[in-house]
């Protein structure tokens, strides 16, 4: 899980401001979309212990409402044109009548500001209303995709990369200073198991997690092998 600043981001979309939490169809053949689990996040955006997202929809726009917090939120644009919520829920819709595979969605974690962590890819595989706070939200649940070798602990180990909580992330990221701990490099920075997941380490506590650079991150998942 690589850890890059906001045009670092920018960069790797060709160049597409990323700014609104759902971003449907941004590229061609995926959307993205920006999450936080930070303490003061304007969203209800959970990571369960499988590794799925459940990410909150959109609210409504200011210009709709003086208090978008405390209203429904909206499949709908008052015009009739779907909202990013009513878009995601139509590719869910026709994902579970096996008119389409799901929708990829790439996702982003903010860590910090001007700080983001490049989750990877998801595919959306379900949507549903919740009431939340005597209100109506829409909630999506986005499941990790993984290209390695299922059959060997890579695979877990990745999985729970993605898991580390947000409080954790947001420790490790402060008491290393932002900077690998071998070299000091401030590049290419990635979360890493000190003991991995396959290993009996835990994703849960920080003295387990460090900030490393690419090239040490690789270096060390070699002598695991
Ligand atoms: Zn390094």
């Amino acid at each position: 899980m690589n850890i890059i600043s906001y045009s670092e981001l920018t960069n790797k979309e060709d160049g597409k401001q990323v700014t609104k939490g759902i971003n449907y169809a941004i590229q061609k053949n995926y959307s993205i979309v920006l999450m936080s689990t930070l303490d003061n996040a304007p969203y209800n955006d959970r990571i369960f212990d499988t590794g799925i997202i459940e990410y909150e929809g959109h609210n409504v726009p200011k210009n709709e409402s003086s208090n978008p917090e405390m209203v429904d939120q909206s499949l709908l644009r008052p015009s009739g044109n779907p909202t990013e919520n009513g878009k995601f829920f139509k590719e869910v819709l026709n994902f579970k009548q096996g008119l389409r595979e799901p929708e990829r969605v790439q996702v982003y974690r903010k860590l910090k500001k001007g700080i983001w962590v490049d989750m990877g890819f998801y595919e959306l595989i379900d949507a549903y209303e919740k009431s939340e706070n005597l209100r109506k939200v829409f909630k999506f649940l986005l499941k990790p995709v993984i290209n390695v070798n299922q059959s060997d602990n890579s695979y877990l180990d990745i999985l729970h990369d993605r898991k580390i909580p947000g409080e954790i992330q947001q420790e490790v990221y402060k008491r290393d200073r932002g900077k690998c701990r071998i070299c000091g490099s401030t590049n290419n920075l990635h979360f890493d198991h000190i003991l991995p997941f396959s290993k009996g380490g835990s994703s849960k506590v920080a003295s387990n997690i460090q900030l490393l650079c690419a090239r040490h991150n690789l270096k060390k998942g070699a002598k695991f092998i």
